[in-house]
């Protein structure tokens, strides 16, 4: 898999917390948007530990950036961008 998730501390092959100071395996991303800087369909991430998700979280809140919470494996696993519309199931009509 490419490193679709990168954070600014993370130079290693583990993604570690996007807290400061911490150096915690993260298990979370954040994704979130500043719509003074970026487009709408923009995502900037952030990682988080278990014990960082809340404060990170909180804080992009407060803001009116938070857009998205999911774990790390889902983020990576892919397809969990805004899906959701399942195709309708062929009506047999004929
Ligand atoms: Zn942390």
């Amino acid at each position: 898999m490419t490193d679709r998730v990168t954070a600014p501390l993370s130079d290693a092959a583990t993604p570690v917390c996007s807290a400061k100071g911490c150096r915690e395996a993260a298990v979370w991303v954040l994704a979130w948007n500043n719509p003074k800087l970026h487009t709408p369909e923009r995502r900037k991430t952030w990682l988080a530990c278990e014990e960082h998700r809340e404060y990170l979280s909180r804080f992009l809140g407060v803001r009116g950036f938070l857009k998205d919470v999911v774990t790390l494996a889902d983020w990576e696993g892919g397809g969990g961008r805004e899906g959701g519309q399942e195709p309708e199931g062929s009506a047999a009509d004929r």
